[in-house]
């Protein structure tokens, strides 16, 4: 199985047919999180 999950919340964004376990990163829409959100 195979997960996109957003890279600034970890919020999992959707689901997909995978035959291994594989994480994608991406970002949501409905999230304000953004590039200029910065965190050390
Ligand atoms: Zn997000």
């Amino acid at each position: 199985m195979g997960i996109i999950v957003c890279q600034s919340c970890e919020r999992t964004i959707e689901h997909f047919e995978e035959e291994k376990v594989t994480t994608l990163y991406a970002k949501c829409n409905n999230c304000t999180c953004n590039s200029n959100n910065e965190e050390k």
